[in-house]
C-alpha cells in the first residue's frame, strides 16, 4: 500500500508538473520524506550518452534537491505509445511499469511511510501502448497499491470541458480523484478565471470532489535563475499545502470516499435524473417487493440503501454504516473495488452474456485458469452456475447420475450434518438442518436424507472419535444407499454458526471411500480465505470429490457460482452402459441454466479472485481474528451469552435465548453498523479490507447489544 496520489490532468499542458513539484515542497515544508515517480518521460534528450528526463529538470528547479525517478525514458515529444514507435522500441505497458515501480521504491516508500506522486503523462488517455492508456495506469496502481488520484487542471478557456470529462471518466470507473488543483498557465482574464473557479467548483461537488487549490499565475516559475524564483516556489508550495496535508493523512482521512447527493446523475444522458423519492421507494417495496426470510403481508422493516464504498453502507437519510456482514459473506474486498468495478465495465462494453451453450468465452477460460491451480486436489472440472443453490443442486445431481450410471441405483440418498445450511431450492433444502430447514412444512413432498448430528468436537477442542459414531452407524447400516455425504467444512454457516474439528473431515473422508459413498464440500460461505486459509478444507488436508464454491467468488459484485469436480466424477457421469437395461445418459450432463458461465460474472470473479491474491488477505484475516478474539472474549460474562466463538474473519456470540431481530437492528443502526443477527446468533464476518477501528466500532456495538439483551433477560 502506497501513500500518496497518481497526478494526472484534464489535458495535455495543465500544470502537472508544477503541481507535483509543488506538492514535494508542500510535504517537505510539513516533514514528510516525498518522491516524485515519471512512470513514462517523453521529450528527454541524450547530450554526452546522459538522458535528460525535462519533467525531473523542472522538479528540481521549482523544488530543489527532490528525490525523483524515472521508470521509462523517451525522446520524441508526443503519446508514449508514439514515441517508443520512433524510437524502434516497445511501448510501455502497465504491468511492466509497475514491476519496474515496485523493484525501485524504495522500502520506506513501499511500506508507505514516505509519500509518493506519480505523474502521469498527458491526460486520461493518452495511450501508452496500441491497448493501454493512462487510465489502465492509474486503475492498476489504485488495484494494487491504492494509490488515489489527483486531478490538475489550467484555469483557461475551455478547461471545464475538459475536467467534466475527465471526473465523469474517472467516476465511470469507480476512481473518484480526491481532488481537483486549478493552475495558470498565463494571464487570464479575471472575469473568465473567476467563473471557471466557480463553476469547476460547483460541478466537482456534484461529483463528490473537492478543489483543492486554485494557484495563481505565478510568472516568476518560468524563469528559474530570475529573482523572483524563490518568492514563487514558497507561494506554489504554500498553495499546495492542504492537498499535501491530504495525503499525509492518508486516503481515507481525505474523504475520498463518495459524498454522493440524493439526486442521481445518468452517465447517459448527462442530464440529472430525481430518483423515486424515499417515500415511494418504501411504499412500493412495502407493498410488493419480497425480502428474504420475510413475510410479505407483514415484513419486518427495511432501510434504503444508496451507496456503498469501502467498509461503509450510505442510506437514504445520509448515515453511513460500518458493514459487519459482507453482505452475508461476499464482499470480501468492500464495496466498489475499482478492480471489480472495471472489470465489469470493460466486459459489459465487450459483450455482456452469450449462452453457453456451443459458444465459450475469454472470461470464463481465464477463471478457470485462474482458479484450478488454487482448487483442493483432483478437481478440474468446472460447472459455472448462477447461484450457490444452485451449485448445490448439480452436485446433488451429479452425485446421483454418477452412481446410476455406475450401476448402484440404490444410492439415492444424501448424508448431511445438523446445523448445516446449503441453500433455499428444494434439493438443497433437503440437505439444509431439517428444524431450522423447516422440514415438516414440506413432508412427503421433500426428497428425505440421512442426517447425524453436527461434530460436537469444537474447532479449538482435542478432537473425539466419539463424534464419528452416529456417522458410522449410518454407514454401516444404510451405506448401500447412501450416494454422497454433503457438508460445510469446518465452519457450519446460516444453520448455526458452528466451528468443528477439521479432524472430523479426515474420518469422514475415509468413511466414504470405504462405503462408495462421494464427499462433497460445500465451500460457498467458507472459500476464499474466510477461515483463515484459502478453502476451509485446508485446516485437515482433505479434497472432496465435488466442491461447491459462490459468494465471495465475484467478491460480492454479482451472482456466480461453481461446481467443480474430479475426473473421476466427470468420467463416471459420462460413462455408456455397456450391457442392455443399464441406464443411458447419453454421456452428457443434463444441466444447462440460461446464465451458466455468464462473462460479466465470469469477468468479475477474475478480478476478485486476481485482487485477492495480491492481497495479504491471509495476515488481514489473522489480524481480524485476533482482534475479533479480543473484543468479543469479554461478551462470555454477560448472563444472557452461551458462547463466544472466532474462525479467521467470523466472530459468533450465541446467545441463550433468540434475539428480537427487529429490535437489535435499530440498536445497531443507531450505533452506525450494519449487524443483521439470526435465532440466538449475533455475529460479524466483515470485509477483509476493514481497518482496526471500523472493526473495534463492529465489536462494541455486538457487546453493547449482548449486554443489554442480557440485563433485559436478567430483569
Ligand atoms: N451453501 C452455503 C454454505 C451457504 O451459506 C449458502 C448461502 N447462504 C448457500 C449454499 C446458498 O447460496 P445462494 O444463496 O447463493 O443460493
Amino acid at each position: 500500500m502506497l501513500k500518496g496520489c497518481f497526478i494526472t490532468g484534464s489535458d495535455t499542458d495543465a500544470g502537472k508538473t508544477v503541481v507535483t513539484a509543488g506538492l514535494l515542497a508542500a510535504c517537505r515544508a510539513l516533514g514528510a520524506d516525498a518522491l516524485a515517480v515519471k512512470p513514462v518521460q517523453t521529450g528527454c534528450s541524450v547530450s554526452d550518452g546522459v538522458m535528460t528526463a525535462p519533467d525531473i529538470l523542472r522538479y528540481q528547479e521549482l523544488a530543489p534537491g527532490a528525490q525523483t525517478l524515472v521508470l521509462e525514458t523517451l525522446e520524441a515529444v508526443c503519446s508514449p505509445c508514439l514515441a517508443a514507435r520512433l524510437a524502434g522500441a516497445q511501448a510501455p505497458a502497465v504491468h511492466g511499469l509497475l514491476a519496474r515501480l515496485e523493484q525501485e521504491l524504495s522500502p520506506v516508500a513501499r511500506q508507505g511511510r514516505g509519500i509518493v506522486l506519480v505523474e502521469g503523462a498527458g491526460g486520461l488517455f493518452a495511450p501508452l501502448n496500441p491497448r493501454e492508456t493512462m487510465l489502465d495506469l492509474i486503475r492498476a496502481l489504485r488495484a494494487r497499491h491504492d494509490l488515489p488520484v489527483l486531478l490538475v487542471a489550467p484555469n483557461r478557456v475551455g478547461c471545464i470541458n475538459h475536467i467534466l470529462l475527465s471526473l465523469e471518466a474517472l467516476e465511470a470507473r469507480s476512481l473518484r480523484p480526491l481532488g481537483l488543483i486549478l493552475t495558470r498557465t498565463g494571464e487570464l482574464e479575471p472575469a473568465i478565471a473567476e467563473d471557471n473557479h466557480a463553476v469547476t467548483a460547483e460541478h466537482a461537488r456534484r461529483f463528490g470532489v473537492p478543489l483543492l487549490a486554485d494557484i495563481p499565475y505565478l510568472a516568476a516559475l518560468g524563469d528559474p535563475r530570475g529573482n523572483d524564483i524563490a518568492i514563487a516556489r514558497a507561494e506554489l508550495a504554500r498553495c499546495l499545502l492542504p492537498a499535501a496535508k491530504l495525503l499525509l493523512a492518508g486516503r481515507d482521512a481525505a474523504g475520498g470516499e463518495p459524498k454522493r447527493e440524493a439526486e442521481a446523475v445518468s452517465l447517459h444522458s448527462g442530464k440529472r435524473e430525481v430518483c423515486l423519492p424515499p417515500e415511494e421507494v418504501l411504499a412500493i417495496d412495502r407493498d410488493h417487493l419480497w425480502h428474504p426470510y420475510t413475510s410479505a403481508l407483514h415484513p419486518l422493516p427495511v432501510r434504503e440503501a444508496t451507496s456503498a464504498r469501502g467498509c461503509r453502507i450510505r442510506l437514504r437519510d445520509g448515515r453511513e454504516l460500518v458493514d459487519g456482514m459482507s453482505s452475508w459473506w461476499c464482499a470480501i474486498h468492500g464495496y466498489g473495488h475499482p478492480a471489480l468495478v472495471a472489470a465489469l465495465q470493460d466486459q459489459a462494453a465487450k459483450m455482456s452474456h452469450v449462452m453457453f451453450g456451443g459458444l465459450t468465452h475469454e472470461p470464463a477460460a481465464r477463471l478457470a485458469r485462474l482458479l484450478l491451480p488454487l482448487l483442493p486436489a483432483g478437481l478440474n472440472r468446472l460447472f459455472l452456475v448462477d447461484s450457490g443453490s444452485v451449485a448445490v443442486e448439480v452436485a446433488i445431481k451429479m452425485a446421483l447420475q454418477y452412481w446410476r450410471l455406475a450401476g448402484r441405483p440404490k444410492k439415492t440418498r444424501l448424508l448431511a450434518l445438523r446445523g448445516g445450511y446449503h441453500g433455499d431450492t428444494t434439493g438443497a433444502m433437503s440437505v439444509c438442518d431439517p428444524v431450522t430447514g423447516m422440514h415438516t412444512l414440506f413432508s412427503g413432498v421433500l426428497w428425505r436424507q440421512y442426517f447425524v448430528e453436527r461434530p460436537s468436537c469444537r474447532f479449538d477442542a482435542p478432537f473425539d472419535p466419539a463424534c464419528m459414531v452416529a456417522a458410522e452407524t449410518l454407514f454401516a447400516e444404510r451405506g448401500e444407499e447412501i450416494a454422497a455425504v454433503i457438508l460445510e467444512p469446518v465452519l457450519q454457516g446460516a444453520g448455526g454458526m458452528w466451528m468443528y474439528h477439521p479432524e472430523y473431515l479426515r474420518h469422514m473422508r475415509a468413511l466414504c471411500d470405504a462405503h462408495d459413498a462421494l464427499l462433497i464440500f460445500d465451500e460457498i460461505a467458507t472459500g476464499f480465505g474466510r477461515t483463515g486459509v484459502f478453502f476451509a478444507s485446508e485446516h485437515a488436508g482433505v479434497a472432496p470429490d465435488i466442491l461447491c464454491l459462490g459468494k465471495a467468488l465475484t467478491g460480492g459484485m454479482m451472482s456466480l457460482a461453481v461446481t467443480a469436480a474430479s475426473e473421476g466424477v466427470a468420467a463416471g457421469l459420462s460413462r455408456r452402459p455397456n450391457a442392455p437395461g443399464l441406464p443411458d445418459a447419453g454421456g452428457v450432463f443434463m444441466h444447462g441454466p440460461t446464465f451458466m458461465g455468464n462473462p460479466l460474472a465470469c469477468a468479475v470473479a477474475c478480478a476478485s479472485v486476481e485482487t485477492l491474491l495480491v492481497s495479504p488477505w491471509q495476515a488481514r484475516v489473522q489480524a481480524i481474528e485476533r482482534q475479533l478474539r479480543r473484543e468479543l472474549e469479554p461478551c462470555r460474562a454477560f448472563s444472557g451469552v452461551a458462547d463466544v466463538r472466532v474462525l479467521g474473519a467470523v466472530g459468533v456470540v450465541e446467545m441463550r435465548n433468540p434475539v428480537d431481530v427487529a429490535v437489535l437492528q435499530d440498536f445497531f443502526v443507531d450505533r452506525g453498523v450494519w449487524i443483521r443477527p439470526f435465532g440466538r446468533l449475533i455475529y460479524l464476518m466483515p470485509p477483509y479490507v476493514i481497518d482496526e477501528d471500523e472493526l473495534s466500532l463492529l465489536t462494541a456495538a455486538v457487546a453493547d447489544a449482548a449486554r443489554v439483551v442480557s440485563q433485559a433477560g436478567d430483569a
